[in-house]
């Protein structure tokens, strides 16, 4: 440390991304990406015209994006903030609404804990029931924001809808900021909620359903004066924070509904199957509406699982959180990447 270093932000951990490998040489399953191409439509607008404008700032009200969420939505547009990357509009939220505290489970992305820190927002951390389902009760008139992953990010277990509701509703005092990275797998949307209750920000990302990770598109549906108030935040940050290359890119998969529809049925479908074979292995899983599953050997530990599948060229995620560090996550990959994932457990389980 340089001995500069702000002293308030003396403990900040910073967030641990997953292993992106500088090669292909792995079968990656470790990071929820998703394995199928972005639309064929994604670059359409990139043509010779387009990289001659890159010379100009991109359209700081990301208008043409903004509008292609709100259709795909059918909210108005000035109810929409794109960023970049959805890890993005969440540090707005803590910023803009942590004055009085947050709340949330104690195992869930690991980025709202680091967010906390860097805004200086104090936090606590609700356990998970044992089955690792959310204790409703504990999100209930609540006196501070409220930030939950749905489904949940690690677990992949999903809240309905209604419980959503009554949450939200339960905490009229304060924002609550519902993360659907994971919503498109099965889940249904709380983006219709944001009509009906000023206190809800709904956070979304291009990078798993859409195949878009390395672009880096997110955005937040809230009511209008929520996404007034994280605009302010924007505005005080990076006013271009999508670029336009990846704003042009992600109008182009938002509007192909139909190739969209077509990945999600096939992870789905996989996602059942890799199940089904994980069961048959004796494997505890969790019921999960993610294109990840967790999962625990019948015999093995989960860091040896993890360097097991690694040195047989498949990576997976191994988490070294107590209460999950045994098990390992599974992105759900093509049915190919899932077959040999599968002989890979064979092997261990016979020979470990
Ligand atoms: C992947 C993920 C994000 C971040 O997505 P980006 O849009 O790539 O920044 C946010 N929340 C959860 C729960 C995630 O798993």
């Amino acid at each position: 440390m340089s001995g500069f270093f702000s002293e308030r932000l003396n403990g900040l951990c910073p967030y641990v991304p997953g292993e992106q490998p500088k090669r292909g040489e792995y079968i990656k399953l470790n990071t929820n990406e998703n394995p199928y191409y972005p639309s064929r439509y994604a670059a359409d607008g990139i043509d010779g015209v387009f990289l001659r404008g890159l010379r100009l700032y991109s359209d700081p009200d990301c208008e043409e994006l903004r509008g292609a969420i709100a259709e795909y939505y059918g909210v108005p547009s000035r109810c929409v903030m794109p960023t970049n990357g959805s890890d993005e509009a969440l540090a707005f939220c803590f910023a803009a609404f942590g004055d009085r505290g947050a709340v949330f489970p104690d195992v869930t992305y690991g980025f709202y804990k680091v967010f906390a820190e860097l805004f200086g927002v104090p936090y606590t951390e609700l356990p998970l029931r044992a089955d690792f389902t959310v204790d409703m009760d504990g999100y209930l008139n609540v006196g501070r924001a409220v930030v939950l992953a749905n489904p949940n990010a690690q677990t992949g277990i999903y809240l309905s809808l209604d419980d959503i509701e009554r949450i939200v509703a339960s905490n009229a005092d304060n924002v609550v900021i519902i993360d659907e990275a994971y919503i498109d797998f099965g889940g249904q949307s709380a983006v219709g909620l944001t009509r009906k209750y000023n206190n809800l920000v709904v956070v979304q990302t291009f990078s798993k359903s859409r195949s878009l990770a390395g672009a880096r598109v997110g955005f937040a549906i809230a009511d209008e004066e929520l996404i007034a108030d994280l605009q302010r935040i924007r505005f005080s940050f990076n006013p271009y924070n999508v670029n336009r290359v990846s704003a042009a890119v992600a109008v182009g998969a938002i509007r192909d509904r139909r190739y969209f529809a077509e990945c999600i049925d096939k992870i789905k479908s996989t996602r059942a199957r890799l199940v089904g074979e994980l069961g048959r292995l004796g494997y505890a899983v969790l019921p999960s509406l993610a294109n990840f599953v967790l999962a625990k050997s019948p015999k093995i530990n989960g860091k040896k699982l993890y360097e097991t599948l690694k040195a047989s060229g498949i990576l997976v995620r191994h988490f070294s959180d107590a209460r999950i560090n045994g098990f390992v996550r599974i992105t759900v990959g093509t049915d190919e990447q899932t077959d040999a994932l599968i002989k890979a457990l064979e092997i261990a389980e016979n020979t470990l």
